[in-house]
């Protein structure tokens, strides 16, 4: 065996045990609306700590959980964690907010997703509109038919839709309509160019008037720089999320962010 076929092997070993050994953790980052700065939501986005190789990406494991169909498990960690965290800040008496979570192809097909979903706002009583699931264009349109009926099973149950890293994939405009979504997720490919490719400004601005004309919410996502977000503002976006106001935060640091906010 290689090496890098050996390294692979111990840490997909160290995967399966890190959800027991509880080495994974959550940061937030927060969503704004653009026209108020006011937080209207933070992302949950998973890492992990290594014993020995300290913070591993998710772009580095996310791949290999998804490959060995740990990513179910994880995802659910996530959505029990991000949920009983967004309840938390409530009962504290922040300001409601939804709480993102990502899901992956493997979950989102998965016949018991429904139940999971609905176990874990019930244990921990948060209100489901204060859930926001995101889900990318691919994993929507592998099949279109089923995923109209999960949509309105999740939709029923009361949750937000969001669709993730929009205008990378393939989506058929004709579903786009029939699905019931609440937001388009600008990739961040095209708006970290706004400013200086006639190309990904153009994509982009097509992208909100759709979301305009479907009457979705738009949120762009990678927002680092005044001129990016003065584009986007001009353009109609609604929401924004990116360095420029934030970095995904430990969630303790999340509160004082909220309060220094709240106070400014
Ligand atoms: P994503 O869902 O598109 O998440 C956004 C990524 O962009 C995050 O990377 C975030 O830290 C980064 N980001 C946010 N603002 C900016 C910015 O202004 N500039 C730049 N350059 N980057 C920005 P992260 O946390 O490394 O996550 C990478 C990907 O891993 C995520 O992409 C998502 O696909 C996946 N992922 C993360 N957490 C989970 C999870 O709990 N479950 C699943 N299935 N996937 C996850
Ligand atoms: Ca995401
Ligand atoms: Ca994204």
């Amino acid at each position: 065996m290689n090496a890098t076929a050996y390294e692979r092997r111990v840490l997909e070993n160290n995967l399966r045990k890190a959800l027991e050994r509880e080495e994974f953790f959550l940061h937030y980052q927060p969503q704004f609306d653009i026209a108020t700065a006011e937080i209207i939501g933070v992302e949950a986005l998973v890492r992990w700590k290594h014993p020995e190789m300290g913070i591993v990406s998710p772009g580095e494991f996310i791949p290999l959980a998804e490959e060995t169909g740990l990513i179910t498990q994880i995802d659910e960690w996530v959505m029990q964690t991000a949920c009983a965290q967004n309840k938390l800040w409530q009962m504290a008496g922040l300001p409601p907010i939804t709480v993102a979570v990502n899901l992956s192809g493997q979950h989102f097909i998965r016949k018991n997703l429904l139940d999971t979903v609905s176990r874990i706002i019930e244990d921990t009583g948060l209100d489901p509109r204060y859930l926001d699931l995101e889900l990318t264009e691919s994993v929507l349109m592998k099949n279109a038919k089923d995923t109209v009926n999960t949509l309105r099973a999740l939709k029923e149950i009361g949750l937000h839709i969001s669709i993730d890293d929009f205008g990378t994939g393939y989506s058929s405009l004709s579903y786009l309509k029939r699905f019931p979504l609440d937001t388009l997720k600008i990739d961040q490919s095209f708006v970290r160019e706004i400013t200086t490719d006639s190309d990904s400004a153009a994509i982009t601005t097509a992208i909100i008037a759709m979301a305009h004309s479907l009457k979705l919410r738009v949120l762009a996502e990678g927002v680092e720089t005044e001129e990016q977000l003065a584009f986007l503002r001009d353009h109609g976006c609604h929401a924004m999320q990116g360095f420029l106001y934030s970095r995904p935060l430990p969630a303790g640091e999340l509160v004082r962010f909220f309060e220094e906010r709240c106070a400014a």
